[in-house]
């Protein structure tokens, strides 16, 4: 019988042993980070079809049921906004997607928002959310590639790194992120790539890094609209149909897809300098994935078209930018600083400098400094000296240059003042 008795001891200890260690994450007394989950639809809420599959069909509710180990990680509640494929996202659902997100964060009920969408314009609608949403509170949008009923469906392991990710601390005060393909993307840099691999997105460079906060971006609470802009795209003799057309339907803004550097051929480019007098706002961005497009250095004199170079940004989220832009000014010079240095409510002051836009200086975020010394259009060692001035002055911690890349054929003048950051 005691021999019996230590078997079932010893039995009881190496079953005690194996949950700890092989079970669940280990139960914490801590409560778990409170998540507010928005389903809009996508891939991700699919089901297959004989020819494919249609996107939108699943509840979330079903969603969620296929991952209980969401719960180890956080508390979470759901709400079904819409259930659509991403291909009919619109204006029409962003206005109140970002209000609502924004009244979630400002509950103080939640500790992060998690987006479910479709994969096509996720980059779009995140894009959308970082100008809009002003809470530094994590918001990730997730999708999938297949759909919910496939045997090897990857949107449950894409909701569970979702989670995973906005829970940690150093989730808060960033971009608005995506997860596709169990990897984590900021919204600026974000693009889908690949319209069949389960891994669909890749990155650009940025020019400007944009946390959402309560200082950066425009305020959509009381806009039921946004101005109209289109995206026209250029290809080897252009037709000036597809722009004339916009033009003639009242749109307010244009942003040309161009070839190469943001190039427009001579009918497209005589049509859009004739736009611009009539009030239409055009931006060059380009066809082309990587590089960006800027006035200096390039072919077309942006200043005296009154063009807008869409710096990194590509043309659907120059789209995004210009439609939010008109909603706050129609002065072409701040709309040209939104495109370059992002869009920031708070400057830094320093003395003997009436504005630091000037100096092409923004705090953003916490306490970081963001710098442009091409826009700043002073030399780099009269920023930098005032700049330092700053440091005691703002408790900055940071220093970013404009452009990490100094080989392109536009910024090489910048080689000398890449490594300044380590000066701070
Ligand atoms: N058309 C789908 C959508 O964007 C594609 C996807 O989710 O992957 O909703």
């Amino acid at each position: 019988m005691k021999h019996r008795l230590h078997f079932f001891a010893f039995l009881t200890l190496v079953i005690l042993f194996h949950t700890t260690t092989w079970g669940q994450e280990p139960i914490s007394n801590e409560p778990l980070p409170k998540v507010h989950i928005i389903a809009t639809g996508g891939t991700i809420a699919g089901t297959s079809t004989d020819i494919g599959y249609d996107a939108g069909k699943v509840s979330i509710e079903t969603i969620l049921q296929a991952v209980p180990e969401l719960t180890h990680y956080a508390e979470l509640d759901y709400e079904q906004f819409c259930n659509i494929g991403s291909q009919d996202m619109s204006e029409s659902i962003w206005l109140p997607l970002a209000k609502r997100v924004n009244q979630v964060l400002e509950s103080g009920k939640y500790d992060a928002v998690l987006i479910t969408h479709g994969t096509d314009t996720m980059e779009e609608t995140a894009f959308f959310l970082n100008l809009t949403i002003h809470s530094p509170k994590p918001v990730i949008l997730v999708g999938a590639m297949r759909p919910s009923d496939a045997v090897d469906a990857d949107g449950p392991a894409n909701l569970l790194k979702a989670v995973q990710t906005i829970v940690k601390p150093d989730a808060v005060g960033k971009d608005v992120m995506c997860c596709l393909g169990g990897k984590v993307y900021e919204a600026g840099a974000a693009f889908k790539n690949d319209t069949h691999s389960l891994d669909p997105i890749a990155e650009t460079s940025v020019d400007w890094y944009l946390p959402h906060n309560a200082n950066t971006g425009f305020f959509v609470d009381n806009l039921k609209e946004l101005p109209e802009v289109g995206i026209v795209y250029g290809y080897g003799s252009s037709s000036t149909v597809a722009f004339e057309a916009l033009v003639n339907a009242g749109y307010k803004g244009i942003v040309f897809a161009g070839v190469g550097d943001g190039n427009l051929n001579q009918a497209t480019l005589d049509l859009a300098a004739k736009a611009v007098k009539s009030g239409v706002m055009i931006v060059r961005s380009s066809r082309i994935t990587y590089g960006g497009v800027y006035t200096e250095g390039g072919e077309v004199d942006d200043e005296k078209l009154g063009f807008i170079a869409s710096g990194s940004l590509n043309p659907q989220k120059s789209r995004i930018l210009l439609m939010l832009a008109l909603t706050a000014t129609r002065d072409i010079d701040v709309i040209r600083s939104y495109f370059r240095q992002g869009v920031f409510t708070q400057v830094v002051e320093l003395p003997g400098v009436s504005n630091a836009r000037q100096l092409g200086g923004y705090i953003i975020g916490d306490k970081k400094v963001r710098m442009d010394f091409t826009f700043a259009k002073r030399k780099p060692f009269q920023c930098l000296l005032l700049f330092r001035k700053a440091v005691p002055l703002f408790g900055i911690r940071m220093i970013r240059t404009s452009f990490g890349v100094t080989e392109s054929r536009h910024r090489s003048h910048l080689n000398d003042i890449i490594t300044l950051d380590s000066l701070f």
